[in-house]
């Protein structure tokens, strides 16, 4: 039998049920969470809760948090939600963001062991394990610090088996370097997930990745944006995932929002711009089962084939 892990401790692949592969639970600053929920809205736990009942109650399963400890990973929060809703929620580790200051100099393989450590024995020194590793590059490119993260992602997945997430800007071909420097370690491609297609329009690149052996991570659906940010328009996505469809990549997408369910960010923001956020995704959680997919109906996709996308490419993933 293969497994995943979750907060609640391993999972079967056969008993996850339609998946959201790329959502985050709680997220802020590293360490805000653990000391300092005074910066989130009071009621912020109550607010997961809700969320997490809702998919629930709407046929969602299991969700990846794909929050890593910099982007303000907070396990206890996600243990105690998973339990209290029974969904069954994966943590994540790796990095996100820059490079932490007053670190000094360190090597691929010290950020390997935190990672590897993370997933074998417990985050944030509770023994709640992480089940995925996650690397990221957006615009700047390969910087130094970027790829290092991605070789001590890679080194972690090759001691442990986890799976990879990448946050990718496609715009600027980010997949490129991030591939280049998960195969320098030794990563098999079919353990890698390549988030954030949704972001370009570009045929022959999303071609590209998907010939990498890659798994596609369609997610960023809807793009919330704060005033003021622009992006390929959610309408726009949905016609791009039916032209990949039809150019014969469902069987390696990987279907999710990137939504957060509460997040300091959003909470600081003044009431105007919280209520914008509120209306770009009214359906949060929901917005592909209630909107996307519907749509995609529309054009002619099989409804149920698209649920079933949720359940058996996650399983298959997660067992490559
Ligand atoms: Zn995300």
């Amino acid at each position: 039998m293969k497994t995943v892990q979750t907060v609640e401790g391993p999972v079967s692949t056969d008993a996850l049920g339609s998946v959201l592969m790329h959502e985050h639970i709680c997220t802020s600053s590293m360490g805000v969470a653990t000391h300092y929920p005074q910066l989130y809205a009071e009621d912020y736990e109550a607010r997961i809760v809700r969320d997490l009942e809702e998919m629930r109650d709407n046929g969602i399963s299991t969700v990846v948090d794909a929050t890593p400890v910099c982007l303000g990973r907070d396990v206890r929060v996600l243990k105690r939600t998973s339990e209290q809703t029974g969904v069954n929620i994966v943590a994540t580790t790796g990095w996100w963001g820059c490079e932490p200051p007053y670190v000094g100099p360190t090597t691929d393989e010290q950020w390997a062991r935190c990672f590897a450590d993370d997933i074998i024995k417990g985050c944030d020194g509770t023994d709640i394990k992480a089940g995925i590793l996650k690397a990221a590059m957006d615009r700047e490119g390969p910087t130094e610090w970027k790829v290092k993260v991605h070789h001590a992602v890679g080194l972690a997945q090759r001691e442990t088996g986890a799976k990879i997430m990448l946050h990718t800007y496609c715009p600027t071909e980010s997949p490129r370097f991030q591939l280049a420097a998960l195969r320098e370690v030794g990563v098999d491609m079919n353990s890698v997930s390549v988030g954030h297609i949704p972001e370009t329009t570009d045929l022959d690149f999303v071609k590209w990745i998907y010939d990498q052996g890659v798994w596609l991570g369609m997610d960023r659906l809807p793009i919330v944006l704060l005033p003021g940010s622009y992006a390929v328009a959610t309408q726009t996505r949905i016609k791009f995932i039916k032209t990949l469809l039809d150019a014969g990549m469902g069987d390696r997408m990987l279907f999710s929002h990137d939504f957060m369910s509460v997040s300091t960010l959003y909470d600081n923001q003044p009431e105007e711009v919280q209520e914008e956020v509120r209306k770009q995704c009214p359906e949060r959680f929901l917005f592909l089962k209630n909107h996307i997919f519907p749509q995609l109906a529309e054009m002619g996709v099989d409804p149920d084939l698209l649920w079933r996308m949720t359940i058996e490419n996650p399983k298959r993933f997660f067992e490559a």
